[in-house]
């Protein structure tokens, strides 16, 4: 039987810790597709359940890691053959079921996308999840009709995993893309990313007391929730949307109607987890064609092995990291 080496979180009598360990391929159930991981990423998810929070895994010990990318070992079902390359992200991979920060993963072959042609395998992990759920938002403000001539975007949390992705995806777009920030020294850095200017997060809530906002932009993107999330709804002109897919900041979200009843502004939720694997296959295409970054490697925080990675949970749930950690596995 295999044995491969993981990333495991264990809770012991001080806390939660997380060890390297040597696993067998056997342990991972015997249905479903079992995939040689090569490259994992770091979400700020992975930091959740990596330091114990039991909304995103209930069972410990656990591997963590939400995003895989690799080889097909063994297929007992559905439409994939040994050799293939996949991607996998979401549905339960890395929450209860072993994730990506492990040699091998075993998962329902719907849970499996297809690796795009002309995608790198580790280029598809600078993307990772928060490079799906940047392009779900980008879509999703696209659906509504949004034009580049109406005005600027805006996005928050942008020099996050998902916030900076949407940023370098609007701008290759030609849109006007105004990245709201905590990091003073991130700006030069957004700026390359294709941001056409920055605001710090103070000049983004300027006036969110108030129930409503002058309006500002012609659409946001927002990865903090509660008071920028607020903000975003107030002040995103007439008919403008915002969509919302995170809570780095608030999980909050406490307003009046008025927004959405005086400027028929949408609010759009984004969710890359659970949404059906063709949508995710559609999502993959955008990013490795049309909608991919000039500059890949700008998106990138670092490349470390599991073994590297506590370090970096503190780091992400601090709101620390900027871009994305790309995770070499195999
Ligand atoms: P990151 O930690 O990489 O980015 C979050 C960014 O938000 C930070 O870098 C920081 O950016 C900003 N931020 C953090 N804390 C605060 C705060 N208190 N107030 C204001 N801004 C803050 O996380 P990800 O990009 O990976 O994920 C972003 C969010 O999206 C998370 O909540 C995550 O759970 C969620 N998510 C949701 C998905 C979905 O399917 N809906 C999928 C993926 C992620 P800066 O310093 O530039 O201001």
């Amino acid at each position: 039987m295999t044995t491969f080496r993981a990333l495991q979180t264990r809770q012991t009598d001080d806390g939660f810790i997380n060890e390297m360990v040597d696993r067998n391929v056997g342990e991972l159930g015997n249905s479903g597709v079992l995939v040689r991981v090569e490259w994992s990423s770091l979400n700020f998810k992975d930091a959740l359940s990596a330091t114990g929070n039991k909304g995103v895994t209930r069972h410990f010990p656990h591997t963590p890691g939400i995003d895989a990318v690799g080889v097909v070992e063994a297929a007992d079902d559905g439409p994939f053959s040994v050799g293939d390359r996949v991607t996998c992200t979401g549905y339960d991979l890395g929450m209860n079921t072993d994730g990506g920060y492990g040699q091998y993963i075993r998962v329902p072959s719907e849970w499996l996308v297809p690796l795009p042609a002309g995608l790198a395998p580790r280029d598809a992990m600078v993307f990772g999840t928060a490079g799906l759920t940047a392009a779900l938002c980008v879509e999703s403000l696209l659906d509504t009709g949004l034009q580049l001539q109406q005005g600027e975007v805006v996005v928050t949390g942008a020099t996050g995993g998902v916030g900076s992705v949407a940023v370098a995806i609007l701008a290759k777009l030609g849109f006007e893309v105004v990245a709201v920030t905590g990091k003073k020294d991130a700006h030069d850095w957004l700026k390359a990313l294709g941001a056409t200017r920055i605001i710090s997060r103070e000049e983004m809530l300027e006036g969110a007391d108030k129930p409503m906002m002058k309006p500002r932009w012609a659409a946001a993107v927002d990865c903090v929730g509660g008071d920028m999330l607020t903000a975003a709804l107030k002040s995103v002109e007439y008919g403008g949307s915002v969509a919302c897919c995170g809570l780095a900041g608030s999980p909050k979200l406490e307003m009046t109607v008025f927004p959405f009843i005086l400027r028929g502004i949408n609010l759009l939720g984004v969710d890359s987890v659970e949404l059906p694997c063709e949508i995710k296959q559609q999502m993959w295409q955008l990013l490795a064609d049309e909608w991919r970054p000039d500059d890949m490697r700008a998106l990138e925080a670092g490349e470390v092995s599991p073994d590297q990675l506590s370090p970096w949970f503190e780091k992400i749930l601090a709101g620390g990291v900027r871009g994305r950690v790309v995770v070499r596995v195999d």
